[in-house]
């Protein structure tokens, strides 16, 4: 969602007629867009901001904005914090920034409120020549105990239908082959009667676009009728991001959750049964206040039945701010650490077992470039959102669709060759 916002603040910007540069150095105008969902993230923007007041102190004109989510839960503590930030815009305001950079009347530095967003300006953005996203919806009704951005990024609000369907095909008018659809819970989308699987179902069928993925998805909203909208078009890809967070149920509902573990495996065995391949990552969460030792293995026994091609794995920290904090952050450091590692390795062991069943596969998989290592060898991302890297092919353009046969894997990556068309 940051990544779809920086292009379009980018975007507006340029039509407004400023011109991006390579380096900071030569900037007037640096901009930081934040994340707030950890507090290492924030942590980092200091780390950037103290890195910027050098440029500062040598250029005294130069601009410093911070914008999104860190802008928007610190607001004024921000600017008194960080004296040589000028700009501080929350998620509803960052798109209003040329406007307070050109001083128009009205605009302020900083500027918080929710309730001014012009869901006009959240337009679509191609991430690349061949790719886009799609913002669908923002905002989050859920609240969580533990997460920030209902807090951060206000009450979830949508684009139509119709909308989304025209965006998508100028997308593909101008040679876009793969597009993500973009919310915070896209699994609640509902504008007028149309919720998300027919959002799905309607995109699928009335644009021209080949590869549609979509993140990301919550447990208590991913309904049967999602798994058979995908399983009836071949452009919706094999990918579901189903975050689990725990294995307990006691956990779960402590987190605000509002699903079982068992109401997530049925979820899963219908995904499985419904769908020929299906690629399933998550985010898990150990060492929430209070989580035992059992409690911390039922996470592990869920990883073991679910078996992730990947997962987010993270090990709890407090949020000022959200429900959670209020909590007693009982579970020592070290305990966290330990259950973190343990859990990280058998996510690796379980994701080279999924990888080697894609061995003798072919995914069609859209070409990134070469890969990082060497022109020797080119990146594409099959159906499963998974990097597949195999030998540089001549006449092989980034944006291509090819099929390529799965030869070898790690936990990580897939290797393999294109496969000859005849
Ligand atoms: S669903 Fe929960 S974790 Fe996800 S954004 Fe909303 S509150 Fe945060």
């Amino acid at each position: 969602m940051n990544m779809a916002d920086s292009s379009i603040l980018a975007s507006t910007l340029t039509t407004r007629g400023y011109r991006r540069v390579g380096e900071e150095k030569d900037a007037d105008l640096i901009i930081l867009n934040t994340c707030s969902v950890r507090e290492k993230a924030e942590d980092r923007i200091y780390g950037r901001l103290g890195e910027i007041s050098k440029f500062k102190r040598r250029k005294p004109n130069l601009k410093v904005a911070v914008v999104g989510c860190m802008a928007q839960r610190l607001g004024e503590d921000l600017s008194n914090k960080v004296p040589h930030v000028d700009y501080v815009l929350g998620t509803d305001r960052l798109f209003e920034l040329p406007d307070v950079i050109e001083g128009i009347e009205g605009s302020q530095s900083v500027m918080t409120a929710f309730g001014h967003e012009n869901m006009d300006m959240i337009v679509p953005i191609k991430e690349t020549p061949y790719s886009g996203f799609i913002t669908i919806s923002r905002g989050c009704d859920n609240f969580c105990t533990y997460c920030i951005v209902p807090y951060v990024r206000g009450k979830e609000r949508a684009h139509s239908a119709d909308y989304i369907i025209n965006a998508a095909n100028e997308m593909a008018a101008e040679g876009v082959v793969e597009i993500t659809l973009l919310g915070q819970n896209v699994n609640s989308y509902l504008y007028e009667d149309v919720d998300f699987p027919e959002l799905l179902r309607r995109v699928a069928t009335e644009t021209d676009i080949s590869r549609i993925r979509y993140m990301t998805s919550h447990p208590k909203d991913l309904s049967r009728k999602l798994v058979d909208v995908m399983a009836s078009s071949d452009k919706i890809l094999p990918h579901i991001h189903l975050p689990l967070q725990s294995g307990s149920n006691r956990i779960l509902q402590k987190m605000g959750r509002i699903y079982t573990l068992e109401h997530y495996l049925k979820i899963i065995e219908y995904i499985k049964s419904h769908l020929e391949y299906v690629s399933i990552t998550t985010d898990l969460i150990v060492g929430f206040p209070s989580e035992t030792e059992d409690e911390y293995f039922q996470t592990l026994e869920a990883v073991e039945k679910v078996r992730y091609d990947s997962a987010f794995m993270f090990r709890y920290s407090v949020r000022p701010g959200t429900a959670a904090a209020k909590y007693d952050d009982d579970v020592p450091e070290e305990t966290k650490i330990r259950r973190l590692n343990r859990l990280i390795k058998l996510q690796q062991e379980i994701a080279y077992e999924q990888n080697q069943r894609e061995v003798g596969e072919v995914r069609n998989s859209l070409v990134e470039g070469f890969s990082r290592r060497s022109k020797e060898s080119m990146r594409a991302r099959t159906e499963g959102n998974k990097t597949v890297i195999f030998p540089t092919s001549e006449n092989l353009t980034e944006g291509s669709v090819v099929p390529v046969r799965i030869t070898a894997a790690d936990a990580f990556t897939l290797h393999g060759e294109i496969v000859e068309i005849s």
